[in-house]
């Protein structure tokens, strides 16, 4: 009877070590689901959001100043300045 019973206990705690190592399992599943749809934000609204530097970039190509002195500005030619700014800026070293 005593050895019956210890085997029930044991089967009972085998039983709950089970469950809980599904719902470990499933905590983990979650959890990689999750990190896997904010690095999808993340990289996503990296695409969609230049960074400050390539806007300054395009506003120089469309004919403004970007550079301190004349910012805003239309220029007529290149800017040494805004040359300036765009090479130190483009050369991240
Ligand atoms: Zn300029």
């Amino acid at each position: 009877m005593t050895l019956y019973s210890d085997f029930l206990e044991w089967q009972a705690r085998m039983q709950a070590l089970l469950e809980e190592g599904q719902e470990l399992a499933q905590r983990i599943n979650e959890q990689e689901n999750q990190n896997v749809s904010l690095q999808r934000r993340l990289l996503s609204k990296e695409d969609a959001q230049p960074s400050g530097f390539d806007m300054l970039s395009d506003l120089y190509d469309e004919g403004y100043h970007i550079c301190p002195a004349d910012f805003g500005h239309q220029r007529e030619d290149d800017c040494l300045f805004c040359l300036n700014f765009l090479h130190h800026k483009g050369n991240k070293e």
